[in-house]
C-alpha cells in the first residue's frame, strides 16, 4: 500500500529538488502513460525495470475488472510497485469495451453509453483500486481516449479524481488536464518507433508538457529498444518525468502562487 506520509515525502522531495534548480516548476514535464494493466506479466516487469534504470517514473492504467481476481500475486505486485514511489497506477476504466449497438452505432465504455453506465464503471473502478491499493487513484484515462460530456460530469463528481489524460475536455472543474501532446507509438499500438518519435518531436517543439502513451505489455525486444531510445532522448533534452500526483501538486502550487 502506498503509505500517505511516504507519498507526501516523495512530493516534497520532488518539489524541493525542483526548487533547487530554479524557483519555478521544471520547464518540460512528461508523464509516461502506460495503458492496459490486466495482471502480472514479464513485459510489465521489464518495462518498469527499464524505466527505473533510467530514473524515469511511470504511470500505468489498470483495466479494473482484472482486479476481481488475485491471480499470480497480482495485488501484492501492484502494491509493491506503488510503494516503490516509481510507479503510480491510475483508473483506465472497468472493462475497456467497445461494441456496436442495434443501429450499428459504435459505443465505447465512456462514449455514447449514457451517464448511468459511465458513472457505475468509473466509480466501481475507483472503489476496487482503493480497496486494494489503499488510496483511490487520482488519475483517469478512458479506453481509446474516447469520452463525451457524461465522462466530464462523472469526473467532476469525484473529488479524489484530479488528473484527466485527455486531448481536450470542456467543462472540467478542479481537474488537471494531461494531453498526449507527443505520440509514443508511431507504428501502431504497442509499437514505438524512435526515429518517427524524434521527427514528430522536432516538429512540435517547443513543448512544455506531454503525456506520452505506450502499451508496454505488447512490447517485444525491438519495442523495448525503441522505448529506451525515446527515454534517453527525452532525458538528454532536459525533460523531467512526473507521476500524475506530482504533476497535480505542481499545478496546484502554480495556481496558488498566481492567486
Ligand atoms: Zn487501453
Amino acid at each position: 500500500m502506498m503509505n500517505r506520509s511516504l507519498m507526501f515525502f516523495a512530493i516534497a522531495v520532488f518539489v524541493t529538488a525542483t526548487n533547487a534548480y530554479s524557483q519555478k516548476a521544471p520547464e518540460k514535464i512528461a508523464i509516461i502513460k502506460a495503458d492496459d494493466v490486466r495482471g502480472v506479466t514479464a513485459s510489465w516487469n521489464r518495462f518498469f525495470a527499464i524505466s527505473d534504470k533510467k530514473g524515469v517514473k511511470v504511470s500505468a492504467g489498470i483495466i479494473c475488472n482484472s482486479l476481481l481476481e488475485d491471480k499470480k500475486g497480482y495485488y501484492q505486485w501492484l502494491k509493491s510497485y506503488q510503494a516503490s514511489g516509481k510507479v503510480e497506477f491510475w483508473n483506465h476504466g472497468w472493462d475497456h469495451k467497445r461494441w456496436k449497438d442495434e443501429s450499428l452505432k459504435e459505443r465505447r465504455e465512456f462514449k455514447g453509453t449514457g451517464y448511468d453506465h459511465q458513472k457505475k464503471h468509473f466509480e466501481d473502478a475507483q472503489n476496487i483500486m482503493k480497496s486494494i491499493l489503499g488510496d483511490a487513484p487520482n488519475a483517469f484515462g478512458a479506453p481509446f481516449n474516447s469520452i463525451d460530456a457524461n465522462t466530464v460530469k462523472v469526473m467532476n463528481e469525484n473529488t479524489d479524481m484530479r488528473l484527466f489524460f485527455c486531448y481536450n475536455a470542456k467543462g472540467l472543474q478542479h481537474k488537471v488536464l494531461a494531453p498526449m501532446a507527443l505520440r509514443g507509438e508511431h507504428d501502431g499500438t504497442g509499437k514505438p518507433n524512435f526515429a518517427k518519435f524524434k521527427a514528430d518531436y522536432q516538429k512540435k517543439k517547443p513543448l512544455k508538457f506531454a503525456a506520452i502513451q505506450f502499451h508496454p505489455n505488447g512490447f517485444r525486444d525491438k519495442q523495448f529498444v525503441e522505448y529506451t531510445k525515446i527515454l534517453d532522448f527525452l532525458i538528454a533534452e532536459g525533460w523531467t518525468f512526473a507521476l500524475p500526483s506530482e504533476y497535480v501538486t505542481l499545478q496546484d502550487n502554480i495556481k496558488k502562487k498566481a492567486k
